[in-house]
This record gives C-alpha cells, sequence and structure tokens, in this order.
C-alpha cells in the first residue's frame, strides 16, 4: 500500500539525464555566495534514475482519484473534464513567461485577451463592467460586499447587515463577515426555494444586500428573483448573486436580467481550469453600471490599465490575477462559442436530471421538481437500516468513482448533492446508477459492508479530523 519515499529510492551516482564528458578545462564555480552560507558536505539528496522518478510519481497519482480518471460527481463544484488543448496553450511561452512589468508593447496580446474575456464574461452575466483580479470564488464574493459596503458609505451609510438563505454555499456569510457585516439567515420553504415572505419580513434600510444563489445550492431554480430583487432593491439594498457555477445558466438566462446588481463567477468550475487541492483559480465579479466606479483597479482594455479609478475599492489581488485561468477560460469560451455554451449548460441540465430520475427509485429525492445542473438526494431511507450517506459515500470509492459532496446543504438530511457536468457519457452515469442501486441493496441486506467501506482504496477510513490537521510529512521524525 505505502510507496517508499525518493529518499529510499535510488543508488549513490543514479541520475535523470546523461551529458557528454567535458572537453573543456573544468572551472570552479564563481563565489556568489559569503562562504559561510556554503554547505561543508553536499546536501542529503535522493539519487534516482528517470524510470524510477517518473514510475514513482504516476503511482502517487494513481492513489488519487481525479477527474482524468473516473467520475467526480461533486455538486456545487464542477468537476468536469477540462480540454487538453487548454493547459498546451495556455503553457506556450509567450503565454507562461510573460510579466505584467514587460514594456506595454509587448503585453498588448495579453491585454487583448483579457479585454476580451471581459467582454464575453460580461455578455454571459449581462453585466456592464467586471474584475479579473480575484483568485477564487470566496475572495470574488469578499471583493463583491466590499463594493456593496462603498456603494453604501457613497450614500451616506455602510448599513448593518446582509441577508443569506439558508441553503447557501458556507463562504457567503464568511464574506459578508469578514466585510463587517452581521448576517442574518432566511429560511428555505418547504419547496427548496426563498421564503418570500420571511425575506419581506426581514427587509428593511439596515440591510445591505441579499447574497442569493441561482440556481440555488439545491439545484433548484430561483422562479420568484424578479420579485425577491424588487423586494430588495426596495428598500435600497443591492442583489448579489453567488455565480461561482454559472453550468446551468450560460445561453440560457442572465444575473443581470434577473435584477442582480453584483455577481461572482468561478472560471476553475465553469470556464474549466482544472481544480481542486487550492489551486490557481479566478474569480471574477461583473457589476451594474451604478457600481462600476468601485470596480478594483486598474481596469483592463485594449489599451492598457487604467488606474484613474478615484472611488475604486483598490486592488484585491496582485498585478492582474491569476493569468493562466483566464487564458483557460478564454480558450473554453473560443472553442465553444455562443452555440456551444448554451449546449454546455442543456446537456449538464439534461444529465443532471437523467441520473436524478435514475437514483430517485431507491433513494428518497426531497425535492421532487424538474433541477439545473445538480440535484440533491437524502440518505434518510438508508438511515433506517443505520446507515449513514458517509457510509455510501465511502463505498462509492470501491466502484472507482469520487463520492458525491455529502452533508451539503445543511436543509437536507443526509445530504449527497449530485452533480454529473455535461462532460459525461451516459454509460458512466449508467455504471453509476448501477453502483448506487447495488450500494441500497447492501443497506437493506448487509449493512456491514458499507460499515467498513472502503476496500480497495490506498487506505480506508481515516480519521476525517486529524488526517488534515495533524499531517506528519517529516521524513526524519517517521
Ligand atoms: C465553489 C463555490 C464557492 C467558493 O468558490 P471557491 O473558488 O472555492 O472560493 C462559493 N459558492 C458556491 C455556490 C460554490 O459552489
Amino acid at each position: 500500500m505505502s510507496d517508499p519515499l525518493l529518499f529510499e529510492l535510488g543508488a549513490p551516482g543514479r541520475k535523470g539525464y546523461s551529458l557528454p564528458d567535458l572537453d573543456v578545462p573544468a572551472k570552479p564555480l564563481k563565489r556568489l555566495t559569503n562562504n559561510k552560507y556554503l554547505r561543508n558536505k553536499p546536501a542529503d539528496l535522493p539519487e534516482i534514475s528517470e524510470p524510477e522518478i517518473i514510475r514513482h510519481y504516476i503511482r502517487l497519482s494513481l492513489k488519487n482519484h481525479h477527474v482524468d480518471k473516473g467520475f467526480y460527481p461533486l455538486g456545487s463544484c464542477t468537476m468536469k473534464y477540462n480540454p487538453k488543448i487548454n493547459e498546451q496553450l495556455a503553457r506556450l511561452a509567450g503565454v507562461s513567461h510573460v510579466h505584467p512589468f514587460q514594456h506595454k508593447i509587448t503585453i498588448r496580446g495579453a491585454l487583448q485577451l483579457m479585454s476580451e474575456l471581459s467582454d464575453y464574461l460580461e455578455e454571459i452575466t449581462g453585466m456592464d463592467g467586471i474584475t479579473l483580479q480575484p483568485a477564487a470564488g470566496a475572495h470574488g464574493e469578499m471583493t463583491g460586499i466590499k463594493m456593496m459596503r462603498t456603494y453604501h458609505e457613497s450614500k451616506g451609510d455602510a448599513r448593518k447587515k446582509i441577508i443569506i438563505p439558508d441553503s447557501a454555499h458556507g463562504t457567503n456569510p464568511a464574506s459578508a463577515t469578514i466585510s463587517g457585516y452581521e448576517t442574518v439567515q432566511i429560511k428555505s420553504t418547504t419547496s427548496g426555494l426563498v421564503d418570500l415572505n420571511d425575506l419581506k419580513q426581514q427587509m428593511n434600510e439596515e440591510v445591505a444586500g441579499l447574497m442569493l444563489t441561482n440556481p440555488n445550492t439545491l439545484g433548484l431554480f430561483e422562479t420568484q428573483v424578479q420579485e425577491i430583487a424588487e423586494t430588495v432593491h426596495h428598500t435600497g439594498g443591492l442583489l448579489y448573486m453567488d455565480g461561482a457555477n454559472l453550468n446551468a445558466l450560460m445561453g440560457i438566462a442572465r444575473p443581470g436580467d434577473m435584477g442582480f446588481d453584483i455577481v461572482h463567477m468561478n472560471l476553475h468550475k465553469t470556464f474549466s481550469t482544472p481544480h481542486g487541492g487550492g489551486g490557481p483559480g479566478c474569480g471574477p465579479v461583473a457589476v451594474q453600471k451604478h457600481l462600476v466606479p468601485y470596480l478594483p483597479e486598474p481596469l483592463i482594455d485594449l489599451t492598457g490599465t487604467d488606474w484613474n479609478r478615484p472611488d475604486s475599492i483598490g486592488k484585491v489581488q496582485t498585478f492582474w490575477g491569476n493569468f493562466a485561468v483566464m487564458v483557460r477560460a478564454y480558450i473554453y469560451i473560443r472553442m465553444q462559442g455562443a452555440k456551444g455554451l448554451r449546449e454546455v449548460s442543456e446537456n449538464a441540465i439534461l444529465n443532471a436530471n437523467y441520473l436524478m430520475r435514475k437514483l430517485e427509485q431507491n433513494f428518497l429525492l426531497p425535492h421532487t421538481q424538474h433541477h439545473m445542473h445538480e440535484f440533491v438526494i437524502s440518505g434518510d431511507k438508508q438511515k433506517m437500516s443505520d446507515i449513514k450517506t458517509l457510509d455510501m459515500a465511502k463505498r462509492l470509492l470501491d466502484f472507482g468513482f469520487h463520492a458525491p459532496t455529502v452533508y451539503f446543504p445543511l436543509i437536507v438530511h443526509e445530504a449527497m448533492m449530485i452533480e454529473p457536468t455535461e462532460t459525461e457519457s451516459i454509460e458512466t452515469m449508467n455504471a453509476f446508477v448501477d453502483a448506487m442501486i447495488q450500494i441500497d441493496k447492501e443497506a437493506e441486506e448487509n449493512p456491514e459492508i458499507l460499515k467498513n467501506a472502503p476496500y480497495h482504496t490506498p487506505v480506508s477510513r481515516l480519521d476525517e479530523a486529524q488526517a488534515a490537521r495533524k499531517l506528519n510529512v517529516n521524513y526524519y521524525q517517521r
């Protein structure tokens, strides 16, 4: 199960390169450093041949599940397959070696790319202005809420509260709190949508705005969104959309047309940058006209960068943000075109509803209407056999599938939130359904199997909290 460390592999003198013998006199390296900083003896580094090191890393990569290896139905995360050509193009030297301090003339292409990407994203969201700077969705939320705050301050009062539905992603209350607001939770109705009456009661002039996810994290479209917008605007509040996931909307509906004032999106979800493990992301924030003055500086267009923005909330990220992620998104949008993006959304919705209708025969489906790009089932039926959703999630790993998002959103008992994305074939989805049906059968007939799963992974059940918080990565303390 365990793989030797690099230090345990190889042998002295082994190396992963071969160079011709020196045919000129050897010259000592010029000392660039003060002698006192030099080692007395060579560092104790592994000496390894190329096949050994390649196999080592391939073996390690196979211990993990990843989207290039198998189905990854992680709800609210859009783990779609990312076209490899995006990677190749993002790694071209002209893209990966470019630096913002280069002379203006030499970065025109990069500015053009960012400027065109901005135009596309404004068109997709129906907004008037945008920043590409934020490095992730949560960072985009914070940027958006800071703009909301500055907007209210310019009217004389920053206000005190932000309203957030109980189905929201945990980053929403975090972003509101870190921007100095008190959060107020509103309930969902039994059909999984915002409770408009509750919202109307909570709205007053202390409320800076409402953060709404649409489709919400149950995968349901908030059909009353226009009335919600009117309610929020009536007392001078702003409507923020958590658009981390635009997989259900592209080419079909636009946040700007629904009445949202601010929306962030995750290029690393919808627009095909591989993500996970906290890797580089990009969380652009688009706004309506009345908020454009507050966008982070500088703004970017074809002619360069505009720093002359007295009302801006300032910079939120170094230079222009995570450029390589923007490059992948730009390529993805250009390759899909308007028609292709709409098809992405249509297929994401079709796949989710196909899976949902297959699974509802064996699992409890709390919200039975058609969904958008994801849906949430409950493990309450299997709970009667003393099986937790966690047990089922672990068992799925034995079938070669990543588990769905579990225990979120909080308003569904024993939740399993499933998002197949548009890139999965019907064969993959059917295989997933078969695995889920078998798991349901095991819950009834032989629950012990589930309680001790998984069996075919490099490690079985870990202490979920300690494994993440008490990593021992020190070779010498083993
Ligand atoms: C993923 C996600 C976020 C957070 O995005 P990060 O890039 O992980 O910070 C926020 N809201 C929703 C609905 C999401 O799915």
